[in-house]
């Protein structure tokens, strides 16, 4: 099961970066989408130190809630980083044009 830390407004498109930056949108389209299980997260805040853009703690449960399911190219490298080294394996990257390729499975 997998959740998202905001809810978004019908229809929004989560591929736009806000910030005005096209390219960055671009970039979002071409990376790894990114999945969160809070079932098995275990809420060690780990994903969230390394990159705060993509992941929070929920104050309620403090579990993993996913802020950017499609983060920009920059922070890729250290949403896989978390990725690997999630202590629960709740983080799973699915990558674009590997269908049924995702990161606990290599
Ligand atoms: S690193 Fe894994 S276990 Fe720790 S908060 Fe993030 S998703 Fe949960």
């Amino acid at each position: 099961m997998s959740e998202t830390a905001r809810t978004r407004a019908p229809g929004a498109t989560t591929a736009t970066s806000g910030t005005g930056d096209p390219k960055g949108a671009r970039d979002r389209t071409k990376g790894p989408r990114v999945e969160v299980d809070r079932g098995r997260c275990v809420g060690s805040g780990m994903c969230l130190a390394h990159v705060p853009a993509v992941f929070d703690q929920s104050d309620r449960d403090g579990r993993v809630l996913l802020v950017e399911p499609l983060p920009r190219a920059g922070v890729v490298p250290a949403v896989r980083a978390a990725a690997e080294r999630c202590p629960s394996g709740a983080i799973t990257l699915h990558e674009p044009g590997r269908p049924g390729q995702d990161l606990e499975e290599e």
